[in-house]
C-alpha cells in the first residue's frame, strides 16, 4: 500500500468563476507522465471538465478524486507563465481559470473548440541507387532530390496531380513519406521592404546601451524611452532587441494593435529575417489554427521575436531577455472587458520575474509611467529631437468663438487645405468621431433617437442609412417622422467622419477624398488599402478617426487639422486632459514628417485649455507639470490607486438596492480607503443592463488590497441578477 501521505496530488485551474484552484489525486498510472503547465480532464461535480495542471506536490489524497486523463503530451503553460498569470489572478481579482482560458489562444482554453493539427505528407529520397522509370517519375524524383525533402503542398505547385506517381515512388522503396506538420504562417507571402541598418546617433546609442548592459546583467529595469515622433525609437527598438538576441535570448514586442501598425512589423521581419531569425506575428486577425500554431512553436523555443498587441504578454517565451511596449501610453494595452489587465503593467511584472529589462516607448508617455521616471522607478531615457533634424510641425489653435462656422470646417482651416492643395500636399483630417451625425433631433418638438439598449443617442449612419448604436450595436431604419411628435423635421446633429468626408467633397470637389475609421477598415485588408494609396499619393485629403494618429508614417502630408477637439476635452473622465494632449500631439506628428515643418490647425472652443496649448507647442514637460497638481489634489493616479466596482442588472432599483448596500458593506471595512459613490455609471444603461459604481480610492496599494480580498462578505449578499465586475487601475470609467 503505498503512503498516503505522499501521494502526488494535482492543482487544477477550472475555467469557472471561482479564485480557488481544485486537488485532485494524480492516479499511478499517470504520475509518470503528469507535468505542471499540460491540460487535464477531471470529474467536476456531475459532469468532467477540462481544467490546467499549475501545481504538483506531494500530499493527503484522502477524500480527493483522480484526475481523469491527461490532454498534452508536453505542457502548453511554461513555469514562468504560471507564475505570471497566477500573480495577475490575484492583483486583478480575476478567477484563475479564466485568466488562464484568456492567456492561451483559442482551441487551447475551452473543450469546445479543438483545433487541429495541419499535417500533410513530407517526401524523401530513401533509396537513390534505384532508377525510377517513367519520365513523369525521374522529373518528380530530382526535383525532391534536389529540395532534400518536399511536402506535397510544395510538389503540387510544380507537379499537376502527382498523387499517382509519388505512390508509385514509395511502394518501389525509391520515397518514403512521412506526415509532417503543417505551420499555418499568415505572413508568409507578403514581400519586404528593404532592410536600412542605420548608424545611430547619440541619444540613441546611449538608449541602446543602457538596455544592452541590463540585458547582459540578466536582471530587470524598467526603462521609459520618450522620444517625439520620428526621434528614432523604432531603430532603438531594433538594436536594442538585436543586443538581446546576441545574448542568446528572445525578445517580445508589443504594439497597441498590430493591423494599425503594419511598418514596424515590416521592419522587424526585414531586420532580422534574412539572418534566420524566426519572428512570431500575433494578433487578432489571425485564425484559431494560427494562433494555436504560432503558441506551439513559441513553446518549443523555435520562436525569437515575438511581436503582438496586448495578449502577448502572455506569449510562452522562456528565456525572455528584452520586453518592448511601444507606445505605452495607449489604452488598448488595457483590457475592456473579462480579465481587465493592463498589458504594460503586466510587461513590468513579468520583467522582474523573468529578470529582462522592460522598455517603455512613447512620444507622449502616460502620466504614470513619467511619474514613475521622475521618482526613479523607470530610468528616462529621451530622444529630443527628430532624426532628421526635421523642425517640428508649427501648431496653431484656431478659436472657434472668434469665427462662424457653416459646416464643419471654420474658415482658417478651408483656407489652410485650399493652400496645401494647391501645393500638392496631401491634408489629414482628425475627428474622432465616426458616422454621419452623432445624433438626430426633431426639430419640432426637440426629442432625438436614442438606443432601447443603452443611454446614448443613436448615430445616423448616411451610407448604410441607419442608426447605429455605437456601443451595443443595435440597428435601426431612419425615421421618416419623429415617434414623439409625428413631425416631419428631423435634422441630423453635429458631424462625425461621414460628414466631414462629404463637406469636403463639396468644398475641393477636384480633390481626391477617402475616410478611415471603423466603418470603412473593418473588411480585412481594407485599412492597409487606404494606407497605400494614401502613400502612393492617390488621396489629397484624408479623413479619419484617432486611427490616423497612430504607427502610420506618412511623409506627403505637410497639413493636419484637428476637429471635435472639445468633445475630446470634455469627455467625463478625469484623464481627458491627459488624451487629448497624447492624441493632439501624436497627430500633429504627423505633419511633415519627411521633409520637416508641417502645419497643424486645432479647431476650438477652449483654445486656452493647458492640453491644447502644450500640444499645440508640443512641450510634453509643461503638460506634465499642469496636470499634476490636479491628480494630486483629488487624489487620482499617480497619486492614489483606483478600483472601480460596477455592479449591473436589468432592474433598475434592484441594482441601485444592491449598489447602496455593497456601498454599506464596503465603508466597514474601508480602513484608510476612500468609497466613493454608488453613483449611475455616465452610460447609466448598457445592453439593456443598469449601471451603478462605486470607486475605491487610496493613497496606499496595501491598504486597497487588503479591502479587495475582503469584497467576498458583501458579493454573497448581492442578488443573483445584479453582477459584480471589479476593475482594478480602471483605464475607461464609462
Ligand atoms: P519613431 O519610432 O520615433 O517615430 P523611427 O525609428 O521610425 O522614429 O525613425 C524615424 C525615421 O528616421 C525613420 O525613417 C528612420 O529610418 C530614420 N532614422 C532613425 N534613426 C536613424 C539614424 N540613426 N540615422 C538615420 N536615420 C534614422
Ligand atoms: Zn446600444
Amino acid at each position: 500500500m503505498s503512503n498516503i501521505l505522499s501521494e502526488l496530488i494535482a492543482d487544477i485551474a477550472v475555467n469557472i468563476p471561482l479564485k480557488q484552484l481544485f486537488s485532485y489525486r494524480v492516479p499511478e498510472s499517470l504520475v509518470d507522465s503528469a507535468q505542471v503547465g499540460m491540460r487535464v480532464k477531471i470529474p467536476f461535480g456531475h459532469r468532467t471538465t477540462i481544467g490546467f495542471l499549475l501545481v504538483l506536490r506531494r500530499g493527503q489524497s484522502q477524500g480527493l478524486k483522480d484526475l481523469s486523463e491527461l490532454l498534452d503530451e508536453k505542457p502548453i503553460l511554461t513555469p514562468e507563465l504560471i507564475k505570471l498569470l497566477r500573480w495577475a489572478a490575484d492583483y486583478y481579482c480575476y478567477p484563475i481559470g479564466q485568466v488562464v482560458r484568456t492567456a492561451l489562444p483559442a482551441g487551447l482554453g475551452s473543450e469546445k473548440t479543438t483545433t487541429k493539427i495541419l499535417t500533410e505528407a513530407l517526401y524523401k529520397p530513401l533509396n537513390q541507387d534505384i532508377l525510377p522509370r517513367g519520365k513523369k517519375q525521374q522529373e518528380l524524383l530530382l526535383f525532391i532530390v534536389q529540395q532534400g525533402s518536399a511536402g506535397l503542398t510544395q510538389i503540387r505547385e510544380q507537379f499537376p496531380a502527382p498523387y499517382a506517381v509519388l505512390k508509385r515512388l514509395v511502394e518501389v522503396g525509391i520515397l518514403e513519406m512521412s506526415e509532417q506538420e503543417l505551420l499555418r504562417d499568415p505572413f508568409v507571402t507578403e514581400k519586404l521592404p528593404e532592410d536600412k541598418y542605420l548608424t545611430l546617433n547619440n541619444a540613441q546609442k546611449e538608449a541602446v546601451e543602457a538596455i544592452a548592459t541590463a540585458i547582459k546583467r540578466d536582471c530587470f529595469s524598467g526603462y521609459l524611452l520618450h522620444g517625439v515622433t520620428g526621434s528614432g525609437k523604432t531603430e532603438v527598438y531594433l538594436q536594442a532587441v538585436e543586443q538581446c538576441l546576441t545574448a542568446d535570448r528572445q525578445a517580445l514586442i508589443l504594439v497597441p494593435e498590430i493591423s494599425l501598425t503594419p511598418q514596424l512589423v515590416a521592419r522587424f521581419r526585414a531586420r532580422f529575417e534574412s539572418k534566420g531569425v524566426r519572428i512570431a506575428v500575433l494578433h487578432s486577425g489571425l485564425s484559431a489554427g494560427e494562433r494555436y500554431d504560432a503558441w506551439r512553436e513559441i513553446l518549443r523555443n523555435n520562436i525569437q521575436i515575438v511581436i503582438g498587441a496586448r495578449s502577448a504578454i502572455f506569449a510562452p517565451l522562456q528565456n525572455l531577455g528584452l520586453i518592448v511596449i511601444d507606445e505605452e501610453h495607449e489604452s488598448s494595452y488595457k483590457q475592456g472587458e473579462g480579465f481587465r489587465y493592463n498589458a504594460r503593467d503586466l510587461a513590468l511584472v513579468r520583467g522582474q520575474q523573468q529578470n529582462c529589462p522592460v522598455l517603455l516607448g512613447s512620444a507622449t508617455p502616460s502620466l504614470a509611467s513619467y511619474y514613475r521616471s521622475e521618482q526613479g522607478s523607470l530610468i528616462r531615457l529621451t530622444l529630443e529631437r527628430r532624426v532628421h533634424g526635421g523642425e517640428l510641425p508649427q501648431v496653431e489653435l484656431v478659436d472657434l468663438k472668434d469665427h462662424v462656422i457653416d459646416g464643419t470646417l471654420s474658415n482658417p482651416l478651408i483656407e489652410a487645405i485650399q493652400q496645401a492643395l494647391e501645393q500638392r500636399e496631401q491634408v489629414l483630417l482628425l475627428l474622432n468621431r465616426r458616422g454621419f451625425a452623432p445624433f438626430l433631433l426633431c426639430t419640432d418638438c426637440g426629442s432625438s433617437f436614442h438606443c432601447p439598449n443603452c443611454d446614448i443617442t443613436l448615430t445616423y449612419h448616411q451610407r448604410s442609412h441607419e442608426l447605429r448604436c455605437h456601443y451595443c450595436d443595435y440597428t435601426d431604419v431612419v425615421p421618416e417622422s419623429c415617434l414623439k411628435c409625428q413631425g416631419l423635421n428631423i435634422e441630423p446633429q453635429g458631424a462625425g467622419t461621414e460628414r466631414l468626408e462629404l463637406e469636403l467633397e463639396e468644398l475641393f470637389p477636384a480633390a481626391t477624398v477617402a475616410r478611415m475609421d471603423r466603418d470603412t477598415t473593418s473588411r480585412k485588408g481594407s485599412h492597409g488599402k487606404i494606407m497605400s494609396r494614401m502613400l502612393a499619393g492617390k488621396i489629397d485629403i484624408l479623413v479619419g478617426t484617432q486611427m490616423i494618429a497612430k504607427g502610420h508614417d506618412f511623409p506627403g502630408v505637410a497639413l493636419v487639422c484637428v476637429l471635435g477637439a472639445d468633445s475630446i476635452l470634455n469627455f467625463p473622465d478625469f484623464r481627458s486632459g491627459e488624451r487629448s494632449f497624447s492624441l493632439f500631439t501624436q497627430v500633429s506628428g504627423r505633419a511633415g514628417r519627411a521633409h520637416g515643418g508641417g502645419k497643424v490647425l486645432i479647431q476650438s472652443y477652449n483654445s486656452d485649455h493647458y492640453a491644447l496649448s502644450c500640444a499645440a507647442e508640443q512641450d510634453y514637460q509643461n503638460f506634465y507639470q499642469q496636470e499634476l497638481p490636479f491628480r494630486e489634489e483629488l487624489g487620482y493616479p499617480p497619486y492614489g490607486h483606483l478600483v472601480n466596482l460596477v455592479l449591473s442588472g436589468n432592474n433598475p432599483h434592484q441594482v441601485k438596492t444592491a449598489a447602496q448596500q455593497f456601498s454599506h458593506y464596503l465603508t466597514g471595512i474601508a480602513g484608510s480607503v476612500e468609497i466613493l459613490g454608488p453613483s449611475p455609471c455616465p452610460l447609466s444603461r448598457l445592453r439593456g443592463k443598469s449601471r451603478y459604481q462605486i470607486l475605491l480610492k487610496s493613497a496606499a496599494r496595501p491598504a486597497l488590497r487588503q479591502l479587495l480580498n475582503c469584497l467576498d462578505g458583501g458579493i454573497k449578499q448581492l442578488p443573483r441578477q445584479v453582477n459584480l465586475i471589479i476593475d482594478v487601475d480602471p483605464v475607461d470609467m464609462l
